[in-house]
């Protein structure tokens, strides 16, 4: 018995998985691909968290959703087979490459045309949204790119989504190097202010959750 969430040795994570895990064929072809096509297979989330993302998007009835760091498609994916025809997603990232992979597999799942990929730096993409009335008018943000940018990200979500609205941020724990304190690296600085920030924002109701590397559920307040 514990009172604090439990460290997961390789036997006990690979019990969570065998016990819960529902990755649809699909996504699993996808994770192979990634794995084979490119050198950062790390960049995509865990099938547990991509799970764990599509039954809170489920909880909330997401039907407008924004993905800034879309990679190979695996989150967005994940999401959109979870939600109903009329749900859309604007998906932002800069590569053209690894978008191309995420491409074919939303064709192949249906979701293709619900889904609007935006290639560009998000900041912009997402500056753009708001200057043409989009704001408060996003239900679910997940927030998965370059790190250095989180905060401008951050800000931008928590303007386009309605009051009651959830951010999901990703690798708030950077493999527990956000705790160590010889770890100088900017992304890594740049995690730590964002997860200082997000602990003392009183515009959200807050969880960091330990799942995958670590993901940080911010619910705006209506
Ligand atoms: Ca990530």
């Amino acid at each position: 018995m514990s009172n604090r969430t439990i460290g997961l040795s390789d036997e006990v994570y690979a019990y969570l998985l065998e016990h819960s895990l529902r990755e649809p064929e699909l996504l699993r072809r996808l994770r192979d691909e990634t794995a084979r096509a490119t050198e950062m297979p790390n960049m995509q989330i865990a099938p547990e968290q991509g799970q764990f993302m599509a039954l809170l998007v489920q909880l909330l009835g997401v039907r407008r959703a924004i993905e800034i760091g879309t990679f190979t498609g695996y989150s967005s994916l994940a999401v959109m087979m979870a939600l109903p025809a009329d749900a859309r997603m604007v998906c932002c990232d800069v590569s053209k490459e690894f978008t191309d992979i995420a491409r074919r597999y939303w064709s192949e799942a249906g979701v293709a045309d619900r889904i609007e990929l935006r290639l560009g730096p998000a900041l912009g993409t997402m500056d753009e949204l708001i200057a043409r009335g989009g704001a408060g008018s996003f239900d679910f943000a997940f927030i998965d790119a370059d790190k250095e940018n989180y905060d401008g990200y951050y800000e931008r979500a928590l303007l386009l989504l309605r009051g009651g609205g959830l951010i999901a941020i990703d690798n708030v724990l950077w493999s527990g190097s956000v705790a160590d304190r010889s770890n100088r690296e900017a992304s890594t600085e740049a995690i730590r202010r964002i997860n200082r920030k997000v602990a003392a924002d009183r515009r959200v109701s807050i969880s960091m959750v330990p799942i995958g590397d670590g993901l940080t559920l911010a619910r705006k307040l209506p």
